[in-house]
């Protein structure tokens, strides 16, 4: 738009005539005069209509929150005593000399302010996501999803395209999302790059996607989507897992060191801070892990073959308060509870060189070493009574020669729901899909 400022930039301007652009956020009459706030991407600022300005009088008398306006103005200093310390443009204001109404809006369902049951939040996405909160998380999604790209790239690794549709359930467990393909075909809304990270270890050894995975569990819980994004890589000539973990750590460092720097303000609007990341991040195996919680926290472990939710928060609180560490590795996981391509160690069996990293309480990354052996691959494939067959375009990267390899899987919504510790991983989702919903309410 001509001419247009940001509202972040009229305090360069006192004194100067402008036009900025944006939303009216809230509206207070005092007497004859109009004080309403317009909002921009970059901010809000006071904007003043006053009686002798009649043209001006007359929209401002009849505009409601969000209506769109394009505004002339006059950049004043507010006075001494109405200025807001620490707030942007909380010292100048904006006296208005014409509007132009680029869009009008209807009643407002509630005040953009007001305090929602998540279900509203959820069914008026298009609206609530233009609250302060609903940005300050997406530009921090943003970040994440840049910091942790660019860390893979400086650490040798060439981003590739995985396909959404697929022939088969990679993960050989999770639930898929059936699709009507071509000649009566079904196939499938892939649950995870896994098997294209894979091949693709064989033109660039380490390669990393950023994808889409869809999982049809029947679960509502507060960290799974039907549809989530994940940032997955894969590595050749690796000895074992800790090279995978340690790139892994590296990507996480660089990521909070990069979202720390951009956004200390976020983090104290959502009343948390900036994770910290020690020297080495902490690994425990399962066991190892298992035995601290009984100890710790006085209690028996339901579960010995994997952790539960209340095993991986408080493992982290453990972490947090003894090593000063909001992220956790654990490792030795039984072979039986991962993947079938997971790598056993052979000093340790029953158990893999598989491993989970929880961050603030919650598991948001697994990987592990994998088996590159195309007999060995095939006898796990039997034993976890599959059909080789079935795996057969996958098990060509094994035939025609595989390094040793492994990498992992970070899920973004994850990653950004516990750096801001939201409570639920949909809202760190723009558009979240669960069982009930897809943008609507399914049951109803
Ligand atoms: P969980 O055991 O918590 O259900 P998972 O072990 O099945 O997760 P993985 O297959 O290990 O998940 O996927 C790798 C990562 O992708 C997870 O650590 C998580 O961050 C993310 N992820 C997987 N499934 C979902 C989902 N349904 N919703 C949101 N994120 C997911
Ligand atoms: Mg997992």
């Amino acid at each position: 738009m001509k001419d247009r400022i940001y509202i972040k930039d009229l305090k360069g301007n006192v004194g100067k005539e402008v036009v900025i652009a944006g939303w009216v956020d809230v509206r207070r009459d005092q007497g004859k005069m109009v004080f309403f706030d317009m909002r921009d991407v970059t901010g809000k600022v006071q904007a003043i209509a006053v009686p002798n300005r009649k043209e001006v009088m007359e929209i401002a008398g009849k505009m409601r929150p969000e209506w769109v306006l394009k505004i002339t103005g006059i950049v004043n200093k507010r006075p001494e005593k109405n200025i807001k310390a620490g707030v942007v443009n909380g010292n100048v204001e904006l006296e208005v000399t014409n509007i132009e109404v680029l869009s009008q809006a209807t009643e407002l369902p509630f005040a953009l302010d007001a305090e929602l049951n998540f279900d509203t939040y959820l069914d008026y996405l298009p609206l609530t996501l233009r609250t302060e909160r609903a940005r300050d998380i997406f530009t921090m999604q943003a970040t994440i999803l840049d910091a942790y790209r660019k860390s893979l790239q400086t650490q040798n690794f060439s981003e590739f395209e995985a396909p959404a549709i697929v022939g088969g359930d990679a993960e050989g467990g999770a639930a898929a999302f059936k699709v009507d393909y071509y000649y009566d075909q079904t196939a499938y809304l892939a649950t995870s790059p896994q098997f294209y990270k894979q091949i693709m270890v064989g033109p660039f050894e380490r390669a990393f996607t950023v994808a889409k995975i869809f999982r049809a569990e029947k679960s509502a819980t507060t960290r799974h989507l039907s549809e989530a994004t994940c940032l997955d890589f894969e590595m050749g000539f690796i000895e074992n897992e800790l090279e995978p973990m340690k790139v892994l750590e590296n990507a996480i460092r660089d990521t909070v060191k990069i979202v720390g720097e951009l956004h200390g303000d976020m983090f104290a609007r959502f009343n948390t801070t900036v994770p910290e990341v020690p020297t080495e991040i902490p690994i425990f195996t399962l066991a190892e892990a298992q035995a601290l919680i009984a100890k710790e926290f006085k209690r028996t472990i339901e579960d010995s073959n994997d952790m539960s939710p209340e095993d991986e928060r408080q493992i982290c609180e453990y972490a947090k308060k003894n090593l000063k560490s909001d992220f956790v590795f654990i490792t030795r996981f039984p072979t039986k509870k991962r993947a079938f391509y997971t790598y056993e160690e052979p000093s340790e069996t029953p158990y893999s060189r598989g491993f989970d990293l929880l961050f603030r309480g919650l598991e948001i990354n697994s990987g592990a070493q994998r088996i590159h052996n195309y007999e060995d691959l095939v006898r796990r494939i039997i034993e976890r009574g599959m059909n080789p067959e079935k795996f057969s375009y996958y098990l060509q990267t094994f035939k025609y020669g595989m390094p040793p390899h492994g990498g992992s899987s970070t899920g973004l919504e994850r990653f950004t729901a516990r750096m801001l510790e939201l409570p639920n991983v949909k809202e760190a989702t723009a558009f979240p899909r669960d069982m009930n919903r897809i943008d609507i309410r399914l049951s109803e």
